[in-house]
């Protein structure tokens, strides 16, 4: 990893960005503009007290009020009328008032002056002026104001303070500023970016050992939230990676298991043939038979493993329509037949005529096919399996009820898991592949349907799913 790219060294160099940009900022208001800022403030102030002042001579009343805002605003003021005589006078500056000093005492000035307000277009006028005898800047104000009974001339001084060691002290103090602004953003970027940097440090650790195979790790939650959601994330991706290599080890030991077994058979049958039946005919045909009975049940497994995988990765699309689920109850029972005859069993289709459902028609059939099959694989002594429809807001439930063995509570859970044989010694009989449920679970979860089991050992067990329902007709139209 490039040094540079260290959340670390990223932090604290966009912090520095950071305080260089506040920094000159500061240096730019304060001390370069700082003079011209101070200037535009008192030239501002003293429009203001002539404003003031304008207005006492509009109203005809140059009170004590405007005596007061030139004071307070340390600023001299002169109002001459059109024949250049003095009317009024407020000089809060004393000996440095520039218009009391120069200009009073040379009346060419006053004409001077009245004449650049004239001819202003604003009709005043802002002039800076350096007093040499004080060594001082000040600005004069001139303002030329109309009204009915003749025109009048407001004159204002106003002094500029010297700037030169206000700007020293302030300079003296960014040196300071700086050198703390900098250590202090250095500390935080370097305690914000520890804090950020040490949960994906410890995350990435985590990961090496969930890449070495170790699927006990856990993922820190941290102060931030998206780092907490991450860890989260992983958390659960770790879970199912666990999860997917438990169901892996499972499927090795049942599949070589329920392989192996047949094979076995086989390899056996062959040889008997081989060696002992081949030239008696009724034993070879017996020996065949099982062959054949082996083969069989291989290619069943085969066939539903493929159909299970392809299911679970959601390869086969779902091929939804409207559909009457009461007749493929019936057809399925059809296809049943010569099993349920043969057990002697009595199903029973407790639905109305027609119910018209939307769903993937040959897949639900699947579905069905697996639990009236487990039905009549664990039938009761009654011998009876009901196939019930049950309709409620839109929704149609087909339940599949037996009275026979049932499931124990702590099986429950499992039974949809691939391979889960509740009877762990189970030998086998009919012929279970162990995927039937969980072919039925991929299907019914890739319609996002409902569906479960209520069971009770020695009382049977009711395997329902639910569908939309499109329309129900309960009798002959
Ligand atoms: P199998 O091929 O073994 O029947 P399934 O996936 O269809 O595989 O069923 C898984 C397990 O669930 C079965 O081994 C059985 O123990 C249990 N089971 C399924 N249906 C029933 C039922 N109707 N009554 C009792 N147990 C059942």
């Amino acid at each position: 990893m490039k040094f540079s790219s260290r959340i670390r060294v990223r932090t604290w160099i966009y912090f520095i960005l950071l305080t260089v940009g506040i920094l000159a900022t500061l240096w730019i208001f304060q001390i370069a503009f700082l003079s011209s800022y101070y200037q535009q403030e008192r030239t501002d102030n003293v429009r203001m007290v002539a404003d003031i002042i304008e207005e006492g001579i509009r109203e005809d009343n140059i009170g004590i009020k405007i005596q007061l805002t030139a004071v307070r605003n340390n600023v001299c003021a002169v109002v001459y009328n059109s024949q250049g005589e003095l009317l009024y006078q407020v000089d809060s500056v004393g000996l440095g008032c520039y218009l009391t000093q120069r200009v009073i005492e040379n009346p060419r000035n006053v004409s001077d002056y009245i004449q650049r307000a004239e001819e202003s277009k604003t009709k005043d006028f802002v002039l800076p002026l350096e007093n040499s005898q004080l060594n001082q800047s000040m600005l004069v104000y001139g303002r030329a104001v109309t009204i009915d009974f003749g025109n009048f001339y407001i004159f204002l001084n106003a002094t500029l303070e010297p700037l030169d060691s206000t700007v020293d002290i302030l300079k003296n103090q960014y040196i300071y500023v700086t050198l703390i602004v900098f250590f202090l953003s250095t500390l935080i970027a370097l305690l914000i970016s520890g804090r950020m940097a040490k949960p994906i440090i410890q995350m990435n650790r985590s990961a090496q050992k969930l890449a070495e195979g170790n699927y006990k790790v856990k993922f820190e939650k941290s102060e931030f939230g998206e780092i907490t959601e991450l860890a989260e994330t992983l958390n659960y991706a770790t879970a199912e990676l666990a999860k997917m290599d438990e169901l892996r080890k499972d499927l090795i030991a049942n599949v070589s298991h329920d392989i192996k077994t047949p094979l076995t058979m086989i390899k056996a049958y062959t040889e008997m043939i081989r060696d002992l039946s081949g030239d008696n005919p009724k034993k070879r045909e017996e020996h065949l038979d099982v062959i054949l009975t082996e083969v069989n049940h291989l290619d069943r497994l085969v066939n539903d493993m493929t159909k299970l995988s392809q299911f679970q990765s959601k390869v086969l699309e779902l091929n939804v329509k409207e559909f009457d689920i009461v007749d493929l109850l019936k057809q399925t029972v059809n296809v049943m037949q010569g099993l349920i005859q043969q057990e002697a069993i009595d199903v029973e289709i407790m639905s109305y005529l027609k119910v018209i459902v939307k769903g993937d028609e040959v897949k639900i059939g699947q579905v069905l096919y697996n639990f009236i099959n487990n039905a009549v694989k664990h039938i009761g002594e009654d011998k009876k399996i009901i196939l019930q429809l049950l309709v409620d807001e839109g929704i149609v439930r087909v339940e599949v009820i037996d009275h026979g063995d049932g499931i124990s509570e702590e099986d429950i859970p499992y039974i949809w898991d691939r391979y889960y044989k509740v009877d762990k010694h189970y030998q086998r009989q009919t012929a279970g592949t162990g995927l039937g449920l969980a072919i039925a679970s991929a299907v019914l979860t890739q319609h996002k349907a409902k569906f479960g089991v209520n069971s009770e050992l020695g009382k049977g067990s009711t395997f329902w799913f639910e569908l939309p329902l499109v329309k129900v007709v309960e009798n002959e139209e």
